[in-house]
């Protein structure tokens, strides 16, 4: 019974506390992983628009170019003479290869290299009127781009010779009174990109960024913001040249990935909600062990009730049915007589037992407990207690052996508590003993100790149980316990008078072989002689 109601506070606690805590946690971890999804988003697109940029400044430098040679070839009569003048203009002789103007029928009209022995400037000729004749088409559309008024920039590929590739710009240009030409420019490629698009890798790269360009067909880095070793990562992110097909620019985050920056962030957050999680689930254990007291102390108290009312009611009908059968002159002869008298007293002697523990507990409990100390011995304790109640023992069939210390066992101590703790542990050795009913009490003083102890060959004490029992209310309830009737105060008291003497208990306890319940106290000292006379 008691257990199901606890069984329900715990699942209370859970569901109030813990639930609700849990499944936020839950919730803060999924909306976490999204907010870092975002992150990520938001890097991504940031480093899409650099790159979309170096792309665009690409275009618009080349656009320039073209526009150098056509202006140069517009100012000049010949237009042998002016391409060659126009690298200069440009101000980029190193990278410019070769130059060329086709008239719209792709017949070359002139034709101008920077000297080159690597490329060989009829090989780039010869390539260049090769590769645009195989696509004429392509040309056709920029002649009717520009009838639109419209330039386009038309990129392709010149291959020399085995390993090099030149890339030829083609535009329409139109100088001569209006006529269409086709204007080529044969770039370096590397060149241009190490010369002209590096200073702007230089420029947008922050600290945090890192670009870089490579080759896509070696994967050899032509140029990059950074000397490392490993330039391509997982989060690099990579869009290929608009203008130049063989070379890709690719661009990652300096030091962390957006992953690992993202993970971190994540790992914070969640061993911060963990810790709140356990810290929670703490408080809930606290809370309920708390309360797990508080409901097996009230029901405790409520069996300490029943059990004392039934502890009073017992003897008291016993008193009352053999003082009617003696007031009523019923007994048959002076031996029954004797025999009702002292069951009695015996009775009376056990309310007097109970009540006075009752006092005595509820004076400890509101620290009105007062010890009278002095020096005593427990020896005489011992000698005082047993004449009144080896005859308790003796009538109840048991055989009793008592040791006293050859010596005065002298401590500091009030008589009659110690008498009461004494009386206590006989009662319960008493009480808990079946068929072996002996009782042996001890004295002595051992490594700087003195002590009093009561031996029974009982019942004994489950080891589980061997702490508890000396809480106040504690029962057993199981075995014979069941029968034997108590209060659950005894051990408690015991245990209170021996601390108010700066001593303790000890218990050596097997179950089902007996029991040994050891008082022990401080030696008494001879300063604390002179002070209490
Ligand atoms: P009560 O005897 O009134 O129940 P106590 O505080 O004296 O209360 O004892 C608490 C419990 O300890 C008892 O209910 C009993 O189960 C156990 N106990 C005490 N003394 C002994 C003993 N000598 N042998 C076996 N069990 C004992």
């Amino acid at each position: 019974m008691r257990r199901k109601r606890l069984n329900t506070i715990l699942l209370v606690l859970l569901l109030l506390i813990l639930a609700p805590a849990l499944l936020y946690t839950g919730y803060e971890f999924s909306r976490l992983s999204k907010s870092e999804e975002q992150l990520s988003r938001v890097y991504e697109q940031q480093l899409e628009t650099v790159l979309f940029s170096v792309n665009q400044y690409a275009t618009d430098i080349t656009g320039g170019w073209i526009n150098t040679f056509e202006r140069t070839l517009a100012s000049s009569s010949s237009s042998h003479a002016a391409i060659a003048e126009v690298p200069t203009e440009i101000g980029a002789r190193e990278t410019i290869r070769g130059l060329a103007l086709l008239d719209s029928s792709i017949t070359m009209r002139a034709f101008f290299s920077p000297v080159d022995e690597e490329t060989g400037t009829d090989a780039l000729r010869t390539g260049l009127q090769d590769s645009l004749e195989t696509h004429r088409e392509k040309l056709d559309r920029l002649l009717r781009y520009k009838t639109e008024d419209y330039r386009k920039i038309e990129p392709f590929l010149v291959q020399i010779g085995d390993s090099i590739r030149v890339l030829a710009l083609v535009a329409v240009l139109s100088f001569d009174r209006g006529q269409h030409f086709f204007g080529v420019l044969c770039l370096d490629q590397e060149d241009f990109i190490q010369r002209v698009l590096g200073p702007k890798f230089r420029a947008i790269a922050s600290e945090d960024l890192l670009l870089f360009c490579r080759d896509k067909r070696t994967g050899n880095i032509v140029v990059s913001t950074a000397d490392l070793e490993n330039m391509v990562r997982e989060d690099t992110q990579s869009r290929r040249l608009w203008l130049f097909p063989d070379y890709e620019i690719g661009i990652r985050l300096r030091g962390t990935t957006i992953e690992e920056l993202a993970a971190e962030r994540f790992m914070q957050t969640g061993v911060l909600f963990i810790a709140v999680d356990i810290l929670l689930i703490i408080g809930a254990i606290i809370v309920f062990r708390n309360i797990r007291r508080e409901v097996e102390l009230a029901q405790l108290k409520s069996d300490f009730v029943s059990n004392v009312s039934h502890e009073l009611k017992t003897p008291l009908a016993l008193i009352r049915m053999f003082a009617e059968t003696l007031e009523m002159k019923r007994v048959p002869n002076e031996e029954k007589k004797q025999e009702y008298y002292s069951i009695i007293v015996q009775e009376t002697e056990r309310l007097t037992r109970l009540i006075n523990n009752i006092l005595t507990f509820s004076r400890i409990e509101s620290g009105r407990k007062e010890y009278h100390m002095r020096r005593t011995d427990l020896n005489t304790i011992v000698e005082k207690v047993m004449s009144i109640y080896g005859f308790h023992l003796e009538h109840r069939e048991f055989s009793s052996e008592i040791h006293l210390d050859d010596r005065p066992v002298i401590v500091h101590a009030d008589e009659e508590a110690v008498a009461e703790a004494l009386i206590n542990l006989i009662d319960n050795a008493m009480k808990y003993s079946d068929e072996q009913r002996h009782v042996a009490i001890r004295t002595g003083a051992r490594e700087g100790q003195c002590f009093i102890e009561v031996e029974d060959h009982g019942i004994g004490i489950d080891p589980r149980h061997q702490k508890r029992i000396f809480e106040k209310f504690y029962r057993v309830s199981e075995g014979l316990v069941h029968t034997a009737k108590g209060s659950g105060l005894g051990l408690s008291l015991v245990q209170a008078i021996a601390t108010a003497h700066g001593g303790h208990v000890q218990l050596e306890s097997t179950p089902g072989r007996g029991s040994r319940f050891r008082l022990c106290f401080p030696v008494f000292k001879s300063d604390s002689q002179h002070s209490n006379g």
